[in-house]
């Protein structure tokens, strides 16, 4: 959690960096080098726009939470040039939504939520008074900020072939996985009401600190290399987290 990294840093650095290194150490012993890191978009910091291309030259994450995920983005790719038994994928997550179909997988974060979907399930739940939305005054289409929703159904399918993609190659590589869609968030407060059939209490404050207005990917290097597609819709995600929720 991003606000939490910035409370509580070397928390972030011990599990997440040192953590990621004791991994590593340990498959190495145990002979296993197919890895998959969960990284994420914020790697790309705040000197590159939209879309995020996988070749772009990463940026200083403005925050400890992303600047662990670079650093071991980097690590493992030092590590893969030096032992070429290492196969590694890098996968930049946008953000994930939604929930399995079953209802019986989902997102109940401990505490008040950070994020925007399980803070919307919440207000719709009961749980939650109102929805603070952070901004509109953004230079984007309706002034909300927008990003690139991604169904956690889709997301763990590329992992699948990621690892399928792995066992065949050497090398360390980082692929985007994003729709390319930017999404706002009025927008997905909006499909949420209508998809769902329920109103959300909602109201606009200031803007958060550190929100870039639009974040969405360049998803072609995935779908060409790794064959993916991400194949659920926005109405999925938000019908799918409500059924969860
Ligand atoms: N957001 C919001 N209200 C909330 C939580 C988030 O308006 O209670 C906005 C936030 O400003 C951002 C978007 O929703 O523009 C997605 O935020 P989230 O924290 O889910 O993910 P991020 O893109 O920051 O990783």
């Amino acid at each position: 959690a991003v606000g939490e990294s910035q409370q509580i840093p070397l928390t972030y650095f011990d599990h997440n960096i040192a953590g990621s290194v004791q991994l590593a150490q340990a498959m190495q012993r145990a002979g296993v080098f197919n890895l998959v890191f969960s990284s994420s978009a914020t790697v790309y910091g705040e000197s590159n726009s939209s879309p995020y291309q996988e070749d772009m030259q990463l940026g200083l994450p403005n925050n400890n939470y992303g600047h662990t995920k670079l650093i071991v983005e980097q690590l493992l790719e030092k590590l893969s040039i030096a032992d070429k038994h290492w196969s590694i994928a890098l996968l930049r997550y946008f953000n994930p939504v939604g929930a399995h179909k079953s209802g019986r997988i989902g997102e109940d974060p401990l505490g008040i939520p950070n994020n925007l979907m399980p803070y919307l399930t919440q207000v719709a739940v009961g749980r939650r008074e109102k929805l603070s939305i952070f901004g509109n005054d953004y230079p984007t289409q309706d002034g909300t900020c927008e990003r690139d929703f991604i169904h956690v159904v889709d997301l763990a399918k590329a992992h699948v072939l990621a690892v399928e993609n792995r066992i065949k190659s050497q090398g360390c590589r980082a692929w985007n996985i994003g729709t390319g869609q930017p999404i706002s968030v009025l927008q997905i407060k909006s499909t949420f009401e209508k998809i769902n059939n329920i109103s959300i209490n909602s109201e606009f404050v200031s803007r958060r600190a550190g929100d870039l207005p639009s974040f969405y990917a360049n998803a072609l290097r995935a779908n060409i290399e790794l064959g993916w597609t991400p194949k659920y819709t926005l109405e999925d995600m938000l019908a799918d987290s409500w059924n969860w929720q």
